[in-house]
């Protein structure tokens, strides 16, 4: 067991579903909000995810992560935090990342949102000896079609790092549909999308997961809760899913991982990734959900290296695909694997 513990930390891996608002450590949220006022946060943000159903799992969910969000107020913050979770991510052998976020803006637009997605890709490139990262720009579910416009003219603006556009936020917010002419700008400038699809149960949102699977995005993140019908269009449409043990686990309220639908989608053959989600919310690491992954559904050594070595042809970036598997195969002949 500890032997494949310490190959799943030491294979070269692959994120590509990671919000950075979400990967702030909490030591250093504890040290952004250190007024004594702040304690009714930390209190907030110590509070056990409550048992119950999805519902108010996603509310106490988004109620964290707007707290982690809210404690960064100007661009040292945020370069601070990108700094920091590049350095995690590199601790854990992870050779590509593509983050997430937000753009946002600063000191009522003193600051404006160009100057944040700035902040991060200049501290990206700092990195690029150690880490090959890549910005993905969200766009929340609650912003208008206006808002969301920008955010794409920033994509554009800033495309040789910024890989894709993605679609996140309250789920129990239905706005694929008034927000899909963006989307399809994207497309039209073969910009890459992301887009979270099934994160509820109710009829709403299974509804939506039509709409998301017409418009077939690049990729699709957690695809929790489906309809038969729409479990068979994304095989059948072989739209890679991005896969996050931890958080899909708490969110759908499974008692353990055997129930994830990481079986069904792999026995399928399915382009799959595994990715953390929000590693600083949900205290976790790429290497131990891959490992829980490896652990229950008793994948080979040699399937996860084969595992990774797919995940590397659904990376926004195409032109480092040849890198991550030239690093997987270096990793295989080192240690004479196969
Ligand atoms: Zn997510």
């Amino acid at each position: 067991m500890d032997d494949l513990n310490r190959f799943c930390e030491s294979i070269p891996k692959i994120e590509l579903h990671a919000h950075l608002n979400g990967c702030i450590r909490s030591s250093t949220f504890r040290q952004l909000l250190s007024s004594p006022t702040d304690q009714m946060r930390f209190d907030t943000l110590d509070k056990e995810f409550p048992m119950g159903d999805t519902h108010s799992r996603m509310a106490n969910f988004f109620e964290k992560f707007s707290l982690l969000r809210s404690c960064i107020t100007n661009l040292d913050d945020i370069r601070r935090i990108t700094h920091e979770t590049l350095e995690d991510f590199i601790s854990d052998n992870v050779i590509y990342a593509e983050l997430r976020t937000r753009p946002r803006s600063f000191q009522n637009g003193a600051i404006a949102a160009s100057s944040y997605v700035e902040a991060i890709l200049e501290t990206m490139q700092e990195y690029e000896d150690k880490i090959c990262s890549r910005l993905i720009l969200s766009i929340d579910r609650t912003q208008t079609l206006e808002q969301a416009m920008e955010t794409l003219k920033l994509a554009e603006k800033y495309r040789a790092q910024v890989v894709g556009l993605d679609l996140s936020g309250d789920p129990n917010v239905k706005s694929f549909e008034r927000l899909r002419p963006v989307f399809d700008l994207a497309k039209q400038i073969n910009l890459s999308t992301t887009i979270h699809i099934g994160e509820l149960p109710d009829e709403e949102c299974l509804n939506e997961n039509n709409l998301i699977i017409d418009y077939k995005p690049t990729r699709l993140g957690h695809f929790n809760f489906r309809t038969d019908d729409q479990e068979q269009r994304v095989l059948k449409e072989q739209i890679p899913l991005e896969l996050c043990p931890t958080s899909n686990l708490l969110t759908m309220n499974l008692s353990d991982l055997s129930k994830h639908h990481f079986d069904l989608f792999y026995k399928n053959k399915h382009p799959l990734t595994i990715c953390t989600d929000d590693s600083g919310l949900m205290y976790c690491r790429l290497s131990s959900e891959i490992f829980q992954i490896v652990q229950t559904f008793r994948l080979t050594k040699k399937e996860l290296y084969e595992f990774m070595f797919q995940t590397s042809n659904f990376i926004f970036d195409k032109n480092m695909i040849e890198f991550c598997q030239t690093k997987l195969k270096n990793f295989s002949e080192q240690l004479n694997l196969f």
